[in-house]
């Protein structure tokens, strides 16, 4: 019986190893699409979903059209992230393992980029890319494309999703003109259609599956605040969310790191990501929230591209693009590999006319949100709790050695005493911040008054300029960091070697991850930057600038830090961590949750009151006690 693979064309040693890996059978897209490509004259548009066989589909056709005996690049492709470049070059070398001479090489970002170096001086036939790594050895002349024959782009949707669209064009400008193109894609917006037609000549369109114009995933909402509220509405919506696993954007470099650092400082697991940042900060960042270490990544739209992070549970676009069209860009972030996800706009009235511009873009409508009230992120949290102490895995081995003083500690208390106390220990921190939250959801035609601002009622988050620098000195930002390996003593020598001052006049430093806060004698201050000039770190640009202000909203009104996102992470109950206020379940390894009690008052326990006082006598669920995870303190900031 003949090998249906052959049947559709595809040679013996081909086909032996196509079955080695189990293939009996082509796949209905590998069926049509195979005869298609074989013929190697046509453009190709392929509509599929990933896990199709799309690889096969157009790798198997690729390997009978290549010629071996050359070691010059013939074929290129193009994907949006290093999992899938991965993924492809080892199917095309299993697919191509029976051919002697055959070579593949994957490019992409965040690896030794020497060795994909020395791989393609070796002489390869298959590059397959991610977009800016490609880019980048396109750059250094290190790459021949002049043979290139195919040019696959896998993904494309994915691809214009990162903002890869002005990479691709760079790096096809550098193909020859006769290549065919063989577009792969789940989607077909317009930005695909776009490349389809600018970069093809009529096209053989396969569609496997039904069509759609975006992500069907991805749930789109915006709330309507006070612009000077926005910052207090991205703290609400996390912490009724505590789960979240969110990518925040922001339009500046300086926005991220404002927004990054009143987040670090309110107790959130947060870090900035931006184009100030060298590769080595850059992939630390991303290692931390790839890893889940970080909860809340902010990010510029140039810094996001190429993020590649599955389950990212929320995009929240704390400001929208100048650009509406990067909105799609922002939103693919999430609702990654058949999950769902959020995509969040947080906007002043004066706004929603871009709103609407959004939604003809992605062709789908946003739900306008209400802002959850405190009460609300009080509810959730305190739940939260409660199912994380239901579900909370039990060291016996380790516990079991202090029962007994455990035991004795609570004899006087009975099971619903003891209970009760549990979730209190928690839930009184969020009742102590949110009591008299005030409403933050403004209505369109509130608007004038809003702006005007009924100052009254946010009287309690005013005005109280948590993080200025002492009396006489100013606090500087400088963009190194931890994650440039610097110790507090380390920064300090690097800024008075630069700026020709004495240590004697710095003050408070600050080390964050990938920036840092230093607080310097005024005076000595202007000395400093005035002699601060093209200092570099590692090959890049260190910068120094007087520290801007928080986001108005931001001061005050913060409850303290979190312990469970806490920045800086203590050791606590080691190896437990916390993600939301109220801690986690989900979140890597080492993070345990009482960060940053050495900066400020421990809050302490005692009763809710005001508005939330019932709250504890509504919490019917009875459900064994546990011990609290990560042993959390939120500071208060007076
Ligand atoms: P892809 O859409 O290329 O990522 O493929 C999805 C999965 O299906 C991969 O694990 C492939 O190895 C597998 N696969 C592709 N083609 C076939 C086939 N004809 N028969 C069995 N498995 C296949």
């Amino acid at each position: 019986m003949i090998n249906p693979f052959s049947k559709l064309g595809i040679s013996d040693d081909v086909v032996n190893a196509v079955k080695e890996l189990g293939f009996e059978n082509p796949t209905p897209i590998q069926e049509q699409a195979i005869p298609v490509l074989l013929e190697g004259s046509n453009d190709f548009v392929g509509l599929a979903q990933t896990g199709t066989g799309k690889t096969a589909a157009f790798g198997l056709p690729l390997l009978e059209l290549i010629d071996f005996k050359s070691n010059k690049p013939q074929a290129l492709i193009l994907c949006p992230t290093r999992e899938l470049c991965l993924q492809i070059a080892n199917d095309i070398r299993n697919f191509s393992k029976n051919k002697p001479n055959a070579s593949v090489v994957a490019v992409y970002g965040g690896a030794n980029i020497m060795q994909q170096l020395r791989e393609i001086r070796n002489g390869v036939q298959v590059v397959v890319a991610t977009p800016g790594r490609m880019l980048d050895i396109i750059g250094r002349k290190a790459i021949d494309f002049s043979n290139v024959k195919y040019v696959v782009l896998d993904e494309a949707d994915e691809m214009l999703n990162m903002g890869f669209q002005e990479d691709i064009n760079d790096i096809l400008s550098t193909t020859p003109d006769e290549k065919k193109t063989w577009l792969f894609s789940a989607t077909m917006p317009p930005e695909v259609r776009r490349i389809a037609k600018n970069y093809m000549e009529n096209p053989t369109e396969l569609t496997m599956g039904t069509k759609n114009t975006g992500n069907v995933n991805i749930e789109h909402e915006y709330y309507v605040v006070r612009a000077r509220d926005k910052y207090a509405a991205l703290k609400r919506i996390v912490d009724y969310n505590p789960d979240i696993f969110g990518v925040v954007f922001c339009k500046t470099k300086m926005d991220t790191q404002d927004v990054a650092e009143h987040l670090i400082k309110d107790g959130y697991n947060a870090d900035a990501l931006h184009g100030d940042l060298s590769q080595q900060q850059r992939d630390k960042v991303m290692k931390r929230f790839r890893e889940r270490s970080m909860q809340l990544l902010i990010a510029t739209d140039v810094a996001a591209r190429g993020i590649d992070v599955n389950d990212v549970t929320h995009v929240i676009n704390f400001a929208l693009p100048d650009e509406i069209e990067s909105y799609t860009h922002r939103s693919g972030r999430t609702a990654r590999a058949g999950k769902t996800g959020t995509s969040i706009c947080i906007i002043n009235s004066k706004e929603l006319g871009k709103i609407r511009q959004i939604e003809k873009i992605i062709g789908k409508k946003f739900t306008k949100a209400d802002l959850p009230t405190g009460f609300d992120v009080c509810e959730k949290q305190l739940f939260g709790l409660i199912h994380r102490v239901h579900n909370v895995e039990v060291n016996e081995e380790q516990i079991g050695q202090y029962m007994s003083r455990i035991n004795d500690e609570f004899a006087d208390l009975s099971k619903e005493e003891i209970i009760k106390k549990f979730a209190s220990l928690e839930f009184n921190r969020f009742l102590e911040y949110y009591q008299n939250a005030p409403d933050l959801n403004i209505s369109a035609d509130e608007r004038e008054r809003g702006e005007r601002g009924d100052r009254r009622e946010r009287g309690e988050r005013g005005e109280r300029g948590g993080r200025g620098a002492e009396a006489g000195y100013s606090r500087l930002f400088i963009n190194v960091g931890s994650v440039d390996d610097f110790t507090r003593g380390d920064l300090l020598s690097f800024v008075c070697n630069h700026g020709r001052i004495s240590g004697k006049s710095v003050g408070k430093i600050d080390l964050k991850g990938v920036f840092s806060f230093v607080e310097v004698e005024s005076a000595s201050a202007e000395t400093l930057m005035a002699n601060f000039k093209d200092v570099q770190y590692n090959g890049r640009e260190v910068r120094i600038e007087v520290s801007g202000d928080a986001p108005r909203s931001s001061r005050g009104g913060d409850r303290g830090g979190r312990g469970g996102f806490g920045g800086e992470r203590r050791g606590g109950y080691g190896g437990e961590r916390r993600s939301g206020g109220y801690g986690g379940d989900r979140r890597s390894g080492e993070r345990s949750g009482s960060g940053r009690r050495d900066r400020g008052e421990r809050s302490g326990g005692g009763n809710s009151e005001g508005g939330f006082r019932d709250f504890s006598g509504r919490s019917r669920e009875e459900r064994s006690g546990g011990r609290r995870e990560g042993g959390s303190d939120r500071r208060r900031r007076s």
